[in-house]
């Protein structure tokens, strides 16, 4: 063996060992799906699907067949219905026991601000992972409780900062907007000032009329959460690009953040550009340029399966190694919590590998940079 190649080999073997920590993730789906629950669950669409059309015909429905089938007993490429039958027989707990205890994350941070009902809770993802779980408090859902409970305009803000305190203090490691959902990017970049956050805050809460089924679009009142994750100086996660049918994906280019990561930048608080697809590039020029910058390309590694090698090798082309952490943005299933880490590892290490065979890379390095996005990086960002 020549040396290339047995340095190729042991960064291979070193970056299949790494455990890793999932900066941005959902938890796993607690019950028994169905194939029509199955099948919603591995398309960010919301539609019905069209005639003929199954989403296992796609990268991730390959990818889940191949990578596992193996991980339940099965042989891999099985047809959707045996894998289905398999999970079925093994029942929800074992599915999710053997999908996430074999991913090697050895810390979860979990978004528990979208229908958290039916998904297991931190202390649940934590005891199947055989890891740990720390929460990441979304900014929209603190604000749509205060709102539920029917606060004056006047008190909102202060209600909402009340809140959203406590759930920091209470062991939450960052905060989360889905600002790009909402509104998109294209805010004002200014803090708000008070007035015109209790301003808005009157509006919004006339419009619900003490009714519960709230959702925060008010673009004043979406800069004012954002601000308040500035302030919380704690790591505050962005939404960025690719995602459900919610989303204008127009919008979600991070661009359109340029004069808001310039005016926060002197807070120092980390902006952590979730997932970015397509705009990892633009990303990856924003973690370049900004030093509060970071991000991921979360949750499309899943989406092109066996073309997360060409978004891995993108995602290391200007972004600082220091600014890059891994996520896989999985909801649901636990497949895509295996998946996200195994698509990951298949990528970074045949990526790496190749540039260390061609005597681009020493291994020494590639084995520092291997580690710096698997965990480094999350570990010193949310001080775990
Ligand atoms: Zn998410």
């Amino acid at each position: 063996m020549k040396g290339g190649d047995r340095d190729r080999r042991a960064f291979e073997e070193a970056v299949g060992a790494l455990s890793l920590v999932d900066h941005h993730v959902h938890g796993a789906f607690r019950g028994p799906l169905d194939r029509t629950k199955f099948e919603r669950s591995i398309t960010e669409s919301d539609r019905a699907l069209a005639p003929g059309v199954t989403p296992f015909d796609s990268q991730l429905g390959f990818a889940i067949l191949r990578w596992c089938a193996p991980a339940l007993g099965l042989s891999p490429h099985v047809s959707p219905e045996e894998y289905l039958a398999r999970r079925t027989e093994l029942g929800p707990e074992e599915t999710n026991r053997r999908l996430l205890g074999s991913s090697g994350v050895s810390h979860y941070l979990v978004d528990t601000g979208f229908a958290a009902e039916e998904l297991l809770d931190l202390r649940a993802m934590a005891t199947l992972s055989g890891g740990q779980a720390r929460e990441i408090v979304r900014l929209e859902s603190v604000a749509e409780e205060v709102a539920r409970a029917g606060p004056s305009a006047d008190a909102f803000a202060k209600t909402f900062l009340d809140r959203l305190h406590a759930r920091l203090e209470a062991g939450a490691v960052g905060t989360k907007s889905v600002a790009a959902y909402r509104h998109g990017f294209e805010l004002d970049p200014a803090r708000p000032e008070p007035g015109e956050v209790t301003r808005a805050a009157s509006a919004w809460l006339t419009a619900i009329g003490g009714g519960q089924r709230v959702r925060l679009t008010d673009p004043t009142l979406l800069r004012f959460m954002l601000w308040s994750g500035i302030d919380a100086r704690l790591p505050m996660q962005l939404h960025v690009g690719f995602g459900d049918s919610d989303l204008h994906l127009a919008r979600a280019n991070p661009l359109l953040l340029t004069d808001f990561i310039r005016q926060s930048e002197p807070s120092r608080t980390p902006i952590l550009l979730l997932h970015c697809y397509p705009f990892h590039r633009e990303a990856g020029y924003l973690a370049h340029i900004y030093p509060n910058v970071f991000f991921d390309v979360g949750v499309a590694v899943n989406y092109v399966g066996a073309q997360s090698k060409q978004l891995v090798a993108e995602s290391l082309e200007v972004g600082p190694f220091g600014k890059q952490l891994y996520s896989s943005d999985a909801w649901g299933p636990a497949e895509l919590h295996h998946l996200g880490t195994l698509l990951w590892r298949r990528a970074f290490s045949a990526v790496v590998g190749e540039w260390i065979e061609a005597g681009d890379w020493s291994l020494t390095n590639a084995l520092r940079v291997a580690s710096l996005v698997a965990r480094q990086n999350a570990e010193r960002l949310y001080a775990l």
